[in-house]
């Protein structure tokens, strides 16, 4: 069987750690992997003075596809997002982020299947912003809304919507508030959606949007957005389905795709063995599909759900989440958590 070589970036904080539970799972399926490692962010300063070395972007370039932990990014001051550089840079320009109920992950809602499809390149994350006056007493940031762009995200949505058998998509935008660029976002989605008959449209204001998604989630099923507002949806469903210990991710361009999950680094519990690495291994899941290996993606589900139901191997936001005292449950480690589901993969 030949082997999928894949660009490995384990991040900082959580990142390492999360990243070896979820190769550890990978590497139970059996399919061949050879990984390349790279570093960015915090360890790629200390080591190349850059957070994001240009070896790291030509890797995935060549191989294609890339797992990624989370990246550190300083707030105010200091380096420009690693992530956002990447996507930016790569055209990963669809941000794909499932939500799905998982039995046994203490919800209000248990029937959740909701997929996020946010803009990745431009919108509020264009990096265009400027303080008005030298006392910083004012400040801009340019939200960039092109037709190229809106019209190739909606696509997208569209013809991911088609392959996996989706019924219906929901654009979100604030076309009442931003006259342009929402109205630019609004109408492209229209005339795209007129392209697929067999696709349901519909569309949403993004203050409704969060609204009907805590009250209804399961009305809803593909959400097309534009850039900020598919990341703070993004993070309301991962809630909705489990918190982020549970929400994997892809950004996806026509050449590229590379794979991590929603939630950061969360550097203080760096190193303790103690978070979720669920999010992670859904996310490698999500590169199996990619790659072609479904077969393989399944057991990974399937195992992850399997644990997850029999409630004996939870860390501790799993855990704390069915019993807040933690006396009725047992908290086990992140390392034991990934043993648990990549025992689970090799005997399905
Ligand atoms: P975060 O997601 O790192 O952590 C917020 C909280 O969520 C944590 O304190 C923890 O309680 C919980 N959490 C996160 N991951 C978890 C897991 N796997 N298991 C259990 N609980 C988990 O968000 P933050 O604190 O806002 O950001 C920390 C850093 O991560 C920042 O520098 C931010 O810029 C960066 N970040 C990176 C990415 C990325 O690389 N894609 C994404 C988001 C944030």
């Amino acid at each position: 069987m030949a082997k999928h070589k894949i660009t490995l970036i384990p991040g900082d904080g959580i990142g390492p750690e999360v990243t070896d539970a979820a190769v550890t799972v990978l590497e139970a399926t059996g399919v061949k992997f050879e990984w390349e490692k790279m570093d960015a962010g915090e360890a790629a300063i200390k080591q190349y003075g850059t957070p994001l070395p240009e070896m790291v972007l030509d890797s995935l370039r060549k191989n294609k596809v890339g797992l990624k932990g989370p990246v550190t990014t300083p707030i105010g001051s200091g380096f420009r997002s690693v992530n956002v550089a990447m996507r930016q840079t790569l055209d990963l320009y669809a941000c794909v982020r499932p939500a799905r109920s998982i039995a046994g992950v203490g919800t209000l809602y248990r029937d959740i299947d909701l997929v996020i499809v946010r803009e990745a390149t431009e919108g509020l994350y264009s990096g265009v912003e400027h303080w008005v006056d030298r006392e910083h007493s004012a400040a801009e940031t340019v939200n960039i809304i092109t037709r190229k762009n809106s019209e190739r995200i909606v696509r997208y949505a569209f013809e991911y919507a088609r392959r996996e058998g989706r019924k219906k998509i929901t654009a979100v935008h604030k076309a009442n508030i931003m006259k342009c660029t929402g109205s630019l976002f609004q109408d492209i989605s229209r005339e795209v959606a007129a392209e697929y008959p067999d696709i349901e449209f519909e569309e949403r204001l993004v203050d409704n949007m969060c609204m009907q998604l805590v009250k209804k989630p399961n009305l809803y099923d593909v959400i097309v957005t534009t850039n900020l507002f598919g990341d703070i949806i993004s993070d309301l469903t991962a809630g909705l389905s489990g918190g982020l210990g549970v929400a994997p991710g892809g950004n996806i361009g026509d050449e590229v795709a590379l794979f991590e999950p929603v939630h950061g680094s969360a550097p203080k519990y760096a190193g303790q063995n103690k978070v979720n690495p669920v999010a992670e291994i859904l996310s490698g899941e999500m590169l199996l599909r990619h790659i072609g290996e479904k077969r393989a993606a399944d057991r990974v589900w399937k195992a992850v759900c399997a644990v997850i139901e029999e409630k004996k191997v939870l860390t501790y936001d799993l855990a704390l989440a069915i019993d807040p005292t933690g006396k009725s449950v047992k908290i086990s480690s992140l390392s034991e958590m990934a043993e648990e589901i990549a025992g689970k993969v090799e005997n399905m």
